[in-house]
């Protein structure tokens, strides 16, 4: 084989996912993530049709994953005054099981963990390409050899700017914003979700971890804010100015956004780059392909993206020349399609004219009792279902504790 040691940068989806079928196929990979430790929580994702939940049950993580399930009801649109105005059950949009973004990062790391190197707050300063191998430093870290390098860093990917430039190059804004944060459960949903929007902004609280607490989400319309990605504080001012006296909870809600143990704020946006490889550096997930937050597709995309990725090396026998190629053109159709999915939802989830955002509210109201509600919930399947995956070499199976 010319190729043993992977360096993957980024554990959340993609980078255990890929690490646990490299392990399978012999490689040696290590994973180094620039966080302290595992991220927590989060906010929920999902997983749709017999692609993904094939692939799960392959890596023995179904049955973790559904025991690990939100498990969440219905969500309820409400007016300024909490009057409720529509309920539309969780079967209309969610997948085939949700789950926090933090508890799959977990089961995943469970996984991969037995046959990987894990590396924690670190993050890859630079990485030089030679004939045999790419020479990388650390942050933190002594400087090593690896025969590849893998970015599963996410939409701000570190190894993509590294490796192929500046991120205004190759990522387009969709017009929104998202802020998240968890606080108290104050209004005691159980395993339900509360809506409410105005022009230009979407306010979703849901009760979290068996209604111990709750998490909120706000959506907002605005084309690109110039603000430092890494002070919170100035983004809680942002989110606090365009939020505060619309209505509802809302005042409150920012009121406890103080406390919060996370906050999380970014534009919701996509990545769209030409090639996916660079010699032998290679991107995944987000990093390569981001489809948004509003596709609902990118966790699933990162799972199959990892297995096409792990498969096209081990059949290429290590050949990366051979590997990444395949890999993007195997990947790619399907990475557009659940892009497409993610451009569509966005146009819909904030929208600024009055006319819409009270025609969104109609069709919440009415969605429920009309023939092709479950339209939404069929495309999004039917794009989550448009791949044909490839069988690569037989993997030897990681024995997880239940
Ligand atoms: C608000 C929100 C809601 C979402 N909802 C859904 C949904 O309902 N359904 C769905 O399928 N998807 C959803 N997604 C998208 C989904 O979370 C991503 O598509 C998925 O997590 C991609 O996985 P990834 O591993 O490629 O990247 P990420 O999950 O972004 O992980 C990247 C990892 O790289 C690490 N990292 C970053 N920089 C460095 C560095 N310099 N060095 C080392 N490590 C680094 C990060 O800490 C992180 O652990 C949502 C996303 C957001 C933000």
């Amino acid at each position: 084989m010319t190729t043993e040691n992977i360096l993957i940068s980024g554990a959340s989806v993609a980078g255990p996912a890929l690490a646990y079928w490299l392990a399978g196929y012999g490689f040696t990979p290590t994973i180094v993530e620039q966080a302290p430790a595992l991220r927590d929580g989060g906010y929920a994702v999902d997983f749709r049709g017999e692609v993904h939940l094939g692939l799960l049950r392959r890596m023995g993580i179904l049955g973790p994953i559904v025991r690990a399930k939100t498990d969440m009801g219905a969500t309820t649109y409400v007016n300024a005054a909490g009057k409720k105005l529509a309920s539309m059950p969780a079967d209309l949009f969610a997948g085939d099981v949700e789950v926090l973004r933090g508890d799959l990062a977990q089961i995943l790391y469970k996984a991969s963990a037995p046959r990987a190197e894990y590396i924690f707050g670190d993050s890859i300063a630079s990485m030089t390409e030679t004939r045999d191998g790419v020479d990388v430093t650390f942050e933190h870290g002594p400087p090593r050899r690896f025969d590849l390098v893998i970015g599963a860093d996410g939409f701000h990917s570190n190894v993509r700017s590294i490796a192929f430039g500046r991120e205004e190059k190759f990522a387009s804004h969709l017009g929104l914003y998202c802020a998240i944060f968890t606080l108290d459960n104050f209004l005691a949903l159980d395993h339900a979700s509360l809506a409410y929007n105005t022009p230009g902004k979407l306010v979703i609280l849901n009760s979290a971890r068996a209604n111990t607490e709750a998490k909120v989400v706000f959506y907002f319309a605005s084309p690109l804010i110039d603000h430092d990605r890494h002070d919170a504080e100035a983004q809680k001012t942002i989110l606090a100015e365009r939020f505060a006296g619309i209505g509802w909870e809302t005042d409150r809600i920012l009121d406890a956004m103080g406390d919060a143990p996370d906050f999380y704020f970014d534009s919701v946006g996509q990545i769209n780059m030409d090639a996916w490889s660079r010699g032998r550096v290679a991107l995944i997930g987000d990093a390569a392909c981001c489809p948004s937050p509003v596709s609902g597709m990118g966790t699933g995309l990162a799972v199959v993206a990892a297995y096409v990725l792990a498969g096209e090396l081990a059949a290429a026998g290590g050949d990366h020349r051979v590997a990444f190629p395949r890999y993007e053109e195997a990947l790619r159709p399907y990475a557009r399609r659940c892009q497409k999915q993610g451009e569509g939802a966005a146009r819909f989830m904030a929208p600024e004219s009055r006319f819409m955002s009270w025609l969104m509210n109609q069709n919440y109201r009415l969605m429920p009792y009309l023939p092709g509600k479950g339209l939404i919930a069929k495309s999004a399947r039917k794009t989550a279902e448009g791949i044909e995956l490839r069988e690569y070499p037989p993997c030897s199976e990681v024995v997880t504790s239940p």
